[in-house]
């Protein structure tokens, strides 16, 4: 299975930044640790172009943000200082993305080890979110013709508001978002469907609602490809979860969202998203996890729907 990753680009941060900076390189070092090297194959993508971005972004925004004439305001807004580094490190990112829906639609699954970035609106950025990975890289696939309709889950604990506004007038990209409905990004945008959960939602509350959300989103839309954002923040002790998700809650979500997306046959690209527990290693623990996840569903028999053959009764 084909793991895309960026962390080697390293982005300057002032000491103590909430940024878990360290996350996505432990987290590579954990999967080149104890998954067998021959299941996973680890990759630098290429960077994304500004044809790519342009999908997603208005161009004046694109423009001010590569060449770091952003305000101190947007700057602000956004809450990672702009530097020369974290355009290239942003446009690899999203290059991760891209080259995990190319692989996925060939091979079924591939992962972004970061990525997920979905409060980058249009022309502004937000939330850690200077460009939106996820529009930018659907739009790539329908534009290079193999792909009509995109299905994107996001379980992040923050609901995707940038993703939903740029996609609000697209009908072809289905956006579901399960989120904790008193957590950031306060002004919350209207998805294809959102589902809305109160602070302190443990396992089963959840895997309840997502298992409606998942049905409701694949009955409504025809999509050909999947892009899974499997934030790590939903777990109690994130700093800025609010929920209270315990890590085999946040298993049992993983192979939730694997299980439909095998029996509707459909290739999925999975993002990692957010992940801010107090102990990194915590946050770590969980996007191994989807990993592991990845790994068997990249790994098991076709189903019917994959190979093709109708199914009836
Ligand atoms: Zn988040």
């Amino acid at each position: 299975m084909k793991i895309y990753y960026t962390d080697t680009f390293k982005i300057p941060l002032p000491e103590n930044h909430s940024f878990p900076k360290d996350k996505n390189y432990l987290l590579r070092k954990r999967i080149s640790e104890l998954i067998d090297d021959q299941a996973v194959d680890m990759r630098v993508p290429e960077p994304a172009s500004d044809e790519d971005i342009l999908r997603a972004h208005d161009p004046a925004y694109l423009k001010r943000f590569l060449k770091g004439e952003l305000t101190d305001k947007e700057i602000r807004r956004v809450g990672l200082p702009w530097s020369p580094e974290i355009v290239r490190r942003t446009r690899y990112s999203v290059g991760a993305t891209i080259a995990a829906c190319r692989t996925a639609l060939n091979e079924r699954i591939a992962v972004n080890l970061g990525g997920g970035t979905h409060h980058a609106f249009s022309d502004h950025g937000q939330g850690y979110c200077y460009l939106n990975d996820t529009v930018i890289a659907a739009r790539a696939m329908q534009a290079g013709g193999r792909v009509k309709n995109v299905l994107i889950i996001d379980c992040d604990v923050h609901q995707g508001n940038g993703t939903a506004a740029i996609l609000k007038n697209d009908p072809t990209i289905f956006t579901f978002s399960i989120h904790g409905k008193n957590n950031f990004p306060f002004q919350k945008e209207t998805s294809d469907l959102d589902i809305e959960l109160e602070d302190g939602t443990g396992d089963a509350a959840y895997l309840a609602a997502l298992e409606k959300g998942m049905t409701a989103s694949l009955d409504a839309c025809d999509a050909n490809l999947v892009i899974y954002l499997a934030g790590a923040d939903p777990y109690k002790k994130d700093r800025f979860g609010r929920l209270a998700l315990t890590k085999v809650g946040l298993a049992g979500r993983d192979r939730l969202v694997l299980r439909h997306l095998g029996q509707a046959g459909l290739p999925v690209a999975v993002t990692l998203a957010g992940g801010y527990a107090r102990q990194v290693m915590d946050a770590v623990d969980i996007h191994f996890q989807t990993l592991r996840a990845a790994v068997d569903f990249y790994y098991r028999k076709k189903t019917p729907a994959e190979l093709g053959i109708a199914q009836f009764g």
